[in-house]
C-alpha cells in the first residue's frame, strides 16, 4: 500500500475540514477555528455536542458495565423501552445500532406478522416512495426510492414496490392481495425535505386501515424532537402501526429503534431477530439521559418555537432572491429549496464557519440542536441570507 494512499474506502465524499471538539452548537476544527454548527451530524446531536446530562451518565456507565449481551436481562432497554411507550402510541421496543437496522427490523416483522400471526405468508410486499431513504442494507436500499442509492447492488431482494410521494391514489392502485405494509417518512429527509400532505397521511393511514396493512413510520431523521413534536406522527392526528428511530435518540452514540403496536409483540418471538450489540448498556444509558433531557427541557417545543423563527425569517429575507425556490420543513427540518445547484453556495457558506449539509443536490439542508440559540440562528441566518444575495448578485452580472 501506498504511503501517502488513505487506507480507508473511498466511499464518502467528505468535506475538507476535521472537527475536534464540540459543545453545544459549536465546532473547533485542528485549527482552532469555531464553526457553528446547524446540521448536527445530520441530525443527531439534537442536544448539541457533549450535552452535560448525557455526558455525565455515559461516564458513569463506561465506568460500570459497557456489555453483556442479550442472553441477559438488561434494566437500561427495559427502562429506555418504557420511556418510548409512555411518550409513544407504540407497545413495545427492539433495539438496534442504526437507522438502517430499525428498517430491517420493521421489514422483517410486516412480513413476519403476516407469515406467523396471520397466516397469510403470502402478502409479503411493501410499498415505499419515489425519493424516500430507509438505509443502506440490501432490504433498506431496495425499500429506498432512489436509483443511485441502488445502483450496482442487483440483485435486490423482491417485496417491494414504490408510489410516488404524496399521491394517496396512486397508492391504492398499488395495494394488492400481495400487500403487507405501506412505509413513510412523513418529511423525506434524504429525498429534499418534502414534507408529506396532511391529507395524503390521513389517505394513507385510511388505506391502511381498510386494508388491514401495516403503517410503518420512518422517523430516524424526524423523530425525537426534530420536527417541533416528540414524534412527527403527532403533527398529522394519525397512528402508525410500527416506527423506526435512530439518529436523534443516542445524541451520537450508535443505537435505533423499532417501536410497535401490542398486536405486533407475538411476531418477534424468542429466537426470531436479534443483534448482538443492539441495546447495549452504554447506548441505553446515552439513549435514557437523552429521553429524559429531551422530555425535561421541553426540546419538542423549544424546536416548534425556533422552527417557525427561522422559517418566517428565511422567507422574508430571500423572498426576492431568484436564486432561492421553495423553503419548506417542520420544525428544525428545513430546507432551502434552490433554483441552481447547491454545491458552491454551501461551500461558500462552510468556508464562513457555517454548517450545512445538502438534501439532493438544489436544496440546502438545516437540523439545528433543537436547543440552539436565538444569537446563534441569527448568525447563521446572516450568513446563509447574505452569501445567497451575493451568489444572485454575481448570476446576475
Ligand atoms: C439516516 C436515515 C436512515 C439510515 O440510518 P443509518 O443509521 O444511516 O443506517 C434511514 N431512514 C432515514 C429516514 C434516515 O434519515
Amino acid at each position: 500500500m501506498g504511503e501517502t494512499q488513505s487506507a480507508l474506502f473511498p466511499n464518502y465524499a467528505r468535506y475538507p475540514f476535521t472537527f475536534v471538539k464540540g459543545e453545544g452548537s459549536r465546532l473547533w476544527d485542528e485549527n482552532g477555528k469555531e464553526y457553528l454548527d446547524l446540521m448536527c451530524g445530520l441530525a443527531v446531536t439534537g442536544l448539541g455536542h457533549a450535552p452535560k446530562q448525557v455526558t455525565e451518565r455515559l461516564k458513569e456507565q463506561v465506568d460500570t458495565l459497557w456489555h453483556t449481551s442479550n442472553l441477559f436481562h438488561n434494566p437500561g432497554q427495559e427502562k429506555l423501552a418504557q420511556i418510548l411507550v409512555a411518550n409513544s402510541c407504540a407497545d413495545a421496543v427492539f433495539f438496534c445500532n442504526s437507522g438502517a437496522e430499525a428498517n430491517e427490523a420493521a421489514i422483517k416483522i410486516a412480513r413476519r406478522y403476516f407469515s406467523k400471526v396471520l397466516e397469510q405468508p403470502e402478502r409479503n410486499e411493501i410499498i415505499t416512495f419515489d425519493m424516500s431513504f430507509h438505509g443502506r442494507t440490501l432490504a433498506t436500499l431496495t425499500a429506498t426510492g432512489q436509483q443511485k442509492v441502488q445502483d450496482g447492488f442487483a440483485p435486490l431482494p423482491p417485496g417491494f414496490v414504490y408510489a410516488p410521494y404524496n399521491d394517496a391514489e396512486a397508492v391504492e392502485k398499488l395495494i394488492s392481495p400481495r400487500t403487507c405494509a405501506i412505509m413513510l417518512e412523513l418529511v423525506q429527509g434524504e429525498g429534499g425535505v418534502n414534507p408529506a400532505d396532511p391529507d395524503f397521511v390521513k389517505a394513507v393511514a385510511e388505506l391502511c386501515e381498510r386494508h388491514g396493512l401495516l403503517l410503518i413510520l420512518d422517523e430516524i431523521q424526524t423523530g425525537i424532537g426534530r420536527t417541533g413534536k416528540l414524534f412527527a406522527y403527532e403533527h398529522y392526528g394519525i397512528e402508525p402501526d410500527v416506527i423506526t428511530l435512530a439518529k436523534g435518540l443516542g445524541n451520537g452514540f450508535p443505537i435505533g429503534a423499532m417501536l410497535g403496536k401490542e398486536k405486533l409483540r407475538n411476531a418477534l418471538s424468542a429466537g426470531s431477530h436479534g443483534t448482538t450489540y443492539g441495546g447495549n448498556y452504554l447506548a441505553t444509558a446515552t439513549g435514557i439521559a437523552t429521553m429524559e433531557t429531551i422530555l425535561a427541557e421541553d426540546a419538542s417545543g423549544k424546536a416548534a418555537a425556533m422552527g417557525d423563527y427561522i422559517m418566517s425569517e428565511l422567507k422574508t429575507r430571500l423572498a426576492s432572491n431568484p436564486l432561492v425556490g421553495q423553503i419548506r420543513g417542520l420544525g428544525l427540518l428545513i430546507g432551502l429549496g434552490l433554483t441552481v445547484p447547491g454545491a458552491d453556495i454551501i461551500k461558500s457558506i462552510h468556508e464562513q464557519g457555517v454548517l450545512v449539509v445538502p438534501a439532493g443536490p438544489n436544496v440546502i439542508r438545516l437540523a439545528p440542536s433543537l436547543l440552539i440559540s436565538k444569537e446563534d440562528v441569527d448568525r447563521g441566518l446572516d450568513v446563509i441570507c447574505e452569501t445567497l444575495a451575493k451568489a444572485a448578485a454575481a448570476a446576475a452580472v
